[in-house]
């Protein structure tokens, strides 16, 4: 394979029909921020955002804001927009509460779709909340409901008539490989199960067609790909043929049919708006309008493109160059999300030695170090740089100090 130099990067850059929208987003100069997967960047119009936000609706409108500035509406309009980019229609995606408890909400919303089957299923090593929701769910279902979680190799074989719905989630967070959608679901229809996809590591990173691939329900994250800020609302998808079959566990005026009634007896509403639970986050939400706006515009095949490359070139520079760590993301494009694992039993104190070297990846405990290449605002010359910062710290033990190795509650 032909060995690489800086300059060859640098054409790269040169040529890349999305350099222009690292414009869009601000960043500390000098930085390299790998991860955008984790927590998207600022973008410009965020800032203009919250100040009118703030100040004009919030600050002058008040409580008329709720009509006139369309915050009652601000789930299914969201929703709509972000709808194009997963390949859902109009009116079965809402923006609201978090990936965590729109997993819940559609968990048990399956599950009594499902009457009469006992198993939910899902994989060892998903993200964390995905499977602890699920065992909370448990805890709370009738006494015959079990939470099965087995290895990827097995699942498809674990499906069957008793099993209610699979959880899982497409880009794996830690390792970065993705699931089959089509296939999965389709084995899973073959049972007669439903099928949730957790979406976090998805949205705005890779196309995704939830249509094309008829899943019944999805969730996803607000503040990774899709820029939205800390804590943004997450997103829920259920396809329209099960709307009315769908009962929330959580049913919240903001579900109800009519919510401004004020009546006693709950009565959900005849769309997808009966999972909505509370009032929503409405200063939150209008900062991750901005980052949907800013996806939305942009090709997402363009995207996907320049992330296989982004991701490939990584992958390739640490093989020729650090030996010292092992590749755990797929090889295999197909099957890659949009950023990159390596693992080394110091992981930590390397990810803190290139922290203070303004190149920012995380790490997940126990020795996986994660890159995050987010295709509208990560350059080339950030993949060669990050690799040579690596050569550089591992050739020179610049991890083994003290101060890298004091592990913060966030890592
Ligand atoms: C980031 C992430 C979440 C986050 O859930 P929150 O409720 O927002 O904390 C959930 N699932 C997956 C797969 C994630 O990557």
């Amino acid at each position: 394979m032909k060995i690489l130099t800086r300059k060859d990067f640098e054409l790269q850059d040169h040529s890349d029909v999305l350099a222009t929208f690292r414009d869009e987003f601000d960043l500390p100069a000098g930085q390299i921020y790998l991860d955008g997967n984790s927590l998207g960047a600022l973008p410009k119009k965020s800032k203009q955002r919250a100040r009118e936000v703030v100040e004009k609706q919030w600050g002058e409108d008040l409580i008329q804001s709720w009509n006139k500035h369309h915050w009652v509406d601000m789930p299914t309009v969201l929703g709509d927009k972000l709808a194009g980019l997963i390949g859902a229609q109009e009116g079965e995606v809402l923006v609201c509460d978090s990936t965590s408890v729109n997993i819940y909400k559609l968990a048990a919303a399956a599950l009594k779709m499902r009457a009469g089957r006992k198993k939910i299923l899902s994989e060892p090593g998903n993200f964390p909340t995905d499977l602890y929701m699920l065992q909370g769910l448990v805890e709370f279902s009738s006494p015959e409901i079990e939470l099965n979680v087995v290895s990827r190799e097995d699942l498809e074989r674990q499906i069957d008539e008793d099993t209610a719905v699979v959880v899982l989630t497409h880009v794996h967070y830690r390792t970065s490989e993705a699931f089959n959608m089509v296939d999965l679901t389709r084995k899973a229809h073959q049972y007669g199960a439903l099928i949730i996809w957790d979406l976090s590591h998805s949205a705005g990173a890779l196309p995704v067609d939830l249509t094309r691939a008829k899943v019944d329900m999805a969730v996803g994250c607000g503040y990774k790909y899709l820029n939205g800020g800390p804590g943004a609302p997450a997103f829920l998808y259920v396809a329209r043929r099960h709307h009315l079959d769908l009962k929330t566990p959580l049913s919240g005026w903001f579900g109800h049919v009519l919510p401004f009634n004020f009546e006693d007896q709950y009565k959900p509403a005849e769309n997808i708006k009966r999972m909505l639970c509370g009032t929503p986050s409405v200063l939150a939400g209008a900062l991750l309008e901005v980052g949907i706006d800013i996806m939305c515009s942009v090709d997402m095949n363009l995207v996907r493109q320049k992330s296989i490359e982004l991701t490939g070139l990584f992958i390739q520079l640490i093989e020729q160059r650090c030996r010292d760590f092992e590749v755990i993301s797929p090889r295999n494009t197909d099957c890659r999300g949009s950023h990159v694992s390596i693992r080394h039993e110091q992981g930590y104190a390397i990810i803190q030695a290139l922290i203070e070297r303004n190149i920012t990846g995380d790490f997940r405990a126990p020795d996986t170090l994660r890159f995050g290449f987010t295709p509208l605002y990560t350059r080339y010359v950030d993949v060669w740089d990050t690799v040579d910062a690596l050569v550089e710290i591992m050739e020179k033990d610049a991890w083994n100090c003290e101060k890298f190795k004091k592990e913060s509650t966030v890592t």
